[in-house]
């Protein structure tokens, strides 16, 4: 029987949603991509659920976007690639970051590029003090960054440029410096820490929690967030399309495959 590439409980009001593809580090493939896409729609709809948590089963949150599975689409158009990715990679995170109840990110090992892009759509990051965030697809894969460009808008501008241009990671510590991360803590304390802020938040009046969420989202949206990460959409799909990807991208994803 395959097992559930994303799990889903709810107890006392917190909704804990899991990647659950621990054995290649929960990348994402499109099934995951679809499950994920069912239960955001069915928890924004639950006013049982205060709070949700995502994390990731096994020693990492995420490393991406799965690669075997986007090699199935290396001949898309350019239609059918964007179609694709504006649902499952853009639609998909922009759904987590104005989902109504607040969310937290649980975060341990590694937490890369598609990985990021999720952890990043959470309100709050609890991390273990392994977590290791990254965006090296500029790099990797020649592609401008991820579908969604979220980096200027949780980090200082500097900080998100040089993650992008030299592809370097952030360790956890770093992380709560910078504000990305709420909380860093062992390890073997990450799950009870998270825990204990999901269930304080969720011990408030819920549509208070729900209607102040909306006024910072909104916040950000007047300010250009909505709309510029529209545009970036755009623009990374012209990188799918060059040159410089076509050659880069041809080497990863054979490498990828050999693994
Ligand atoms: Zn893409």
């Amino acid at each position: 029987m395959p097992h559930d590439l994303v799990t889903l409980t709810v107890e006392d009001g917190v909704a804990y949603v899991e990647l659950n593809r621990p054995e290649v580090r929960n990348a994402q493939n499109k099934a995951l991509l679809v499950d994920l896409e069912r239960i955001f729609t069915r928890l924004d709809a639950d006013n049982d659920v205060r709070v949700v948590v995502i994390g990731g089963a096994g020693p990492d949150f995420s490393a991406g976007h799965d690669l075997k599975d986007a090699q199935s689409r290396s001949g898309f158009s350019v239609e059918e690639r964007f179609e694709y990715e504006y649902r499952l990679y853009f639609n998909l995170c922009i759904r987590l970051l104005n989902l109504r109840q607040p969310t937290i990110a649980r975060v341990q090992g590694n937490c890369i590029a598609a990985g990021f892009m999720i952890a990043a759509m959470a309100d709050l990051i609890v991390c273990s003090d392994d977590a290791v965030f990254s965006d090296p697809v500029v790099h990797k894969l020649g592609a401008a960054g991820v579908e969604v460009l979220f980096h200027p808008w949780v980090l200082p501008v500097r900080v998100a440029k040089e993650l992008l241009f030299t592809g370097r990671s952030i360790e956890a510590n770093e992380a709560a410096a910078l504000g990305l991360a709420n909380h860093v803590v062992p390890r073997h304390e990450l799950d009870a820490a998270t825990r204990e802020i999901a269930t304080r938040i969720a011990a408030a009046p819920p549509f208070a929690v729900q209607m102040v969420k909306r006024s910072i989202n909104r916040m950000q949206d007047i300010a250009g967030r909505g709309a510029s990460l529209e545009a970036h959409f755009d623009t990374h799909m012209l990188t799918h399309f060059t040159n410089e990807w076509h050659d880069v991208v041809g080497d990863r994803i054979s490498d990828a495959l050999k693994r």
